[in-house]
């Protein structure tokens, strides 16, 4: 078997009005990555700038993060000339991104500039985020920032070009160097084929409509947390903060709580989480608002 090259791309991008999509768009302005054999020897790294078409100035926020100034963009290759050197130089490799936003920018761009559907070097591709929060134990749902992984990995951020797309990348692969393991890294590997790209433009989506056929009478049922029988609900559903709510009582304890439901449309289907909140007996008042939780 030949042997397997990987591309970690970091992108940097300003966030721009166009009045050809009526809309924002994250308009890409450098591409920097670091191509690496099976063993993470470094083969050869990329970097290139890319000329604004639709946002001619950069904000001043974007140029404070990154120190890119417009008069170097100014010196900078157009996005299809970019992306088709970066898929030459790239080759075959299978390609790592530091959670998917950097691929939801590329879909963007590639749509808007090149009128394309898909990411002309993207054959494989591994989020390399996600690989790093498993093998570090973390809580998947939550996304972790490259430089909170490479602090608990005792990677010091001073020796990189920080928020500069190369910097970026080499620090990714310093963090990937730590918790590098052939097999769980190749299990990770997603073909980008329809389905991917389906995957990932999927918008997550709360529900909000119980006459959904997605909705399970089940997931409308609440017990008592005294004793554990069914509540009975004595007032309708209200939607509020992007879920339901109810007020329930139990027949046998005489107690009362609200039952709240919440349901998210995912990708992977819908998503139902439940929580119960106490009324104290002593007071009418409505529960304190919790605080949403992602
Ligand atoms: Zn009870």
């Amino acid at each position: 078997m030949p042997e397997k090259t990987y591309v970690i791309l970091d992108l940097e991008w300003n966030g721009t009005y166009s009045r050809r999509i009526k809309g924002f768009i994250n308009e890409i302005i450098e591409f920097g990555a670091v191509k690496v054999d099976e063993s993470l020897n470094i083969l050869d790294t990329y970097e290139a700038l890319v000329r604004p078409q639709v946002g001619k100035k950069i904000s001043g926020k974007i140029r404070t993060l990154t120190s890119i100034t417009n008069e170097e963009l100014e010196g900078g290759l157009q996005f299809m000339q970019v992306t088709s050197r970066f898929r030459k130089w790239m080759g075959g490799a299978i390609l790592l991104t530091w959670g998917t936003s950097d691929i939801l920018t590329l879909i963007e761009n590639c749509r808007y500039f090149c009128g394309s559907q898909r990411i002309p070097f993207l054959e494989t591709y591994i989020d390399l985020q996600a690989y790093c929060q498993q093998q570090l134990g973390a809580e998947p749902g939550k996304q972790m920032g490259l430089t909170t992984a490479a602090e608990l990995l005792g990677i010091s951020g001073d020796d990189f070009d920080h928020h500069r797309a190369l910097g970026d990348s080499l620090l990714s692969l310093r963090c990937l160097q730590r918790v590098y393991n052939p097999e769980r890294l190749a299990a990770m590997e997603q073909t980008a084929d329809d389905e991917f790209y389906r995957r990932m433009t999927f918008k997550t989506m709360i529900l909000c409509d119980l006459n959904s056929p997605l909705i399970r009478p089940g997931d409308m049922v609440f017990h008592c947390d005294g004793c554990g029988r069914p509540a009975q609900r004595v007032g309708d559903w209200q939607l509020k903060n992007k879920s339901y709510r109810a007020i329930f009582t139990c027949r046998s304890c005489h107690s009362s709580f609200y039952g709240r439901v919440q349901f998210k449309l995912k990708y992977e289907g819908l998503m139902v989480k439940k929580s119960v909140i106490p009324i104290r007996p002593e007071s009418a008042a409505p529960p304190q608002e919790e605080k949403e939780e992602e």
